[in-house]
């Protein structure tokens, strides 16, 4: 393997799979199968989910309602995937824990770091809900802090689309994929990547990311094979 400790991000949308709302159990099914494999290989895996098949703050935002008050929902949200993977991940045997950032102490431990470690330490998948356990900020940003807290070597964003274009390759047929990409260049060429604030906050701890898409059985693995697919953006 060619990391010893990765950072899993997967959006909310992504577990929607062909749906238009909520969570598909066989996409689900999918990923847990496809991080088991991973883990079998002796990777340390820590997760974080976003919550944009359920709910999402910016959105409610503009129906009218107070943007802290929605951006707590969305982190509820971000929790119930949690707790959909969990299952999933230990139903093909995986030994799991869910910390998050809002206090939920029925369902799972609080967010703190030292634990964390140990948990993936001792082999057990960490899987951090509810963001940051602040509003305003996005999953992309739990995702990149909590890499950078646990000393992850790299944070895998897994979504739909197979890593970083020219320009949006659903709109623009001549769009060509970056098989490498500095950050400086994605500042420069104005790419979307993660939001800005989790993006410097990767460029800023030197935290390299790989975008690729999660949705195709094997592509994880590839990924922690250290196989080129997918967009690596590094210093
Ligand atoms: N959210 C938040 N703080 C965080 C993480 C998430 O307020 O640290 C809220 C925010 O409202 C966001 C929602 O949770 O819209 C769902 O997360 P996100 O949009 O990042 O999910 P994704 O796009 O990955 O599905």
């Amino acid at each position: 393997m060619k990391y010893k400790r990765i950072l899993l991000k997967l959006s909310g949308e992504s577990l929607m799979g062909d749906k238009q709302y909520g969570i598909d159990n066989e996409v689900v099914r999918q990923y847990a199968e496809d991080i088991k494999a991973v883990h079998d290989e002796g990777l340390e895996i820590a997760i974080v989910i976003g919550g944009g098949n359920i709910f999402r703050g910016l959105s409610a935002e503009k129906s009218g309602m107070d943007r802290a008050q929605a951006d707590y929902m969305g982190m509820l949200a971000t929790v119930i995937n949690s707790m959909a993977l969990q299952d999933a991940l230990e139903k093909v045997g995986l030994k799991t824990r869910l910390l998050t950032a809002i206090k939920m102490e029925q369902i799972c431990e609080p967010f703190i770091r030292r634990r964390a470690v140990r948990h993936l330490e001792k082999g057990r998948v960490v899987i951090f809900g509810a963001g940051t356990g602040n509003p305003y900020f996005t999953t992309d940003s739990a995702a990149a802090l909590r890499a950078i807290e646990i000393k992850a070597d790299v944070v895998l964003k897994g979504t739909r689309v197979d890593g970083i274009y020219t320009a949006d390759p659903e709109k623009d047929p001549t769009a060509t994929k970056y098989s490498e990409i500095s950050f400086k260049e994605v500042y420069a060429k104005g790419l979307n990547v993660m939001d800005m604030t989790a993006f410097t906050l990767c460029e800023e701890n030197n935290l390299p990311i790989i975008v690729f898409d999660m949705n195709k059985t094997g592509n994880f693995m590839k990924i922690a094979n250290g196989d080129g697919i997918g967009t690596l953006v590094r210093s």
